[in-house]
């Protein structure tokens, strides 16, 4: 194996989902720095806007294509890919990584505040994933990275987010789903379980000293992980180089999950 190559992008499209802020932020930037052409997907238009600029200006070879839409409308998600399929070209690499989080208590909690983050979550990702792996599975070619979470395998404290944990866990059922069913076709499925990381959506969180103190002492590096230390190991997850890896659940976690 050549193994600068193997972790190469280079030429191949990725999309981003929630490519505006974090994680996606973070993964469009390693993308294109390794090669490919990336669509930034977001619903958050005035952020998607900045990023593109900001994206765009340090790559004259390369293309970023911004689109804002929302990854729970299935049928804005069929419209998207093929027009990215037809005006900016195949597709191989897909990151879903749009998501939400809200706390709340399982007694205390909406109808509407339940199926916003499964709609998100799980919805978003399962559309997403169908839109764009038609053509991957017709092209025999493709490589998908969900967004999951170590709330997919444990139960965070001290917080209560039933409707996340139980999102995140059928982000990494529908992963091994879809590992499973397109494995013949050449397109492979694999999730990350990031543990706390440091972004927009744990800001809040991150700031009440009652919510850091603990998951820093249950997280055996003593630390939140940083945007880029997730999109490393998607870029891994993404490339060629892990071309014998579907079906995983890849922990990015400074030791969560052991303990
Ligand atoms: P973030 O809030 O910084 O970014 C999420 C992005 O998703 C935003 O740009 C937002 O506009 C976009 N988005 C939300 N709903 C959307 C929709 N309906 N359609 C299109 N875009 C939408 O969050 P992040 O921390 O970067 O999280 C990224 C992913 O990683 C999420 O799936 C999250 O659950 C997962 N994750 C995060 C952490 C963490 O600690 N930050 C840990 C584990 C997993």
């Amino acid at each position: 194996m050549d193994y600068t190559s193997a972790f190469s992008l280079e030429g191949q499209i990725a999309v981003v989902t929630g490519a505006a802020s974090g994680i996606g932020r973070e993964i469009s930037k390693a993308f294109l720095q390794m090669g490919a052409n990336v669509v930034l997907l977001d619903c958050d238009e005035d952020a998607l806007a900045k990023l593109s600029t900001e994206l765009a200006s340090g790559s004259a070879d390369q293309k970023v294509l911004p689109i804002s839409a929302d990854v729970t409308d299935s049928t804005a998600m069929a419209l998207v890919a093929e027009k990215v399929e037809n005006e900016f070209g195949p597709v191989s690499i897909l990151v879903n990584s749009a998501g939400i989080a809200r706390l709340h208590d399982a007694l205390d909690n909406s109808d509407k505040a339940w199926e916003d983050v499964m709609r998100v979550n799980l919805d978003g990702t399962y559309f997403a994933s169908r839109a764009f792996g038609v053509a991957m599975v017709h092209r025999q070619r493709g490589s998908i990275v969900n967004l999951g979470s170590m709330s997919g395998t444990i139960i965070n404290r001290p917080q209560h987010a039933a409707s996340y944990m139980a999102s995140k866990g059928a982000v990494h059922m529908l992963t091994k789903a879809l590992a499973a069913e397109w494995a013949p076709f050449n397109v492979r499925v694999n999730a990350l379980a990031p543990g706390y990381v440091a972004t927009d959506m744990t800001l809040k969180m991150r700031e009440q000293p009652e919510l850091f103190n603990t998951w820093m002492e249950m997280t055996p590096m003593g630390r939140c992980g940083e945007p880029a230390e997730i999109a490393s190991a998607a870029l891994f997850l993404a490339s060629p180089a892990a071309s014998y890896v579907t079906g995983a659940i890849l922990a990015v976690d400074g030791g969560y999950t052991v303990w």
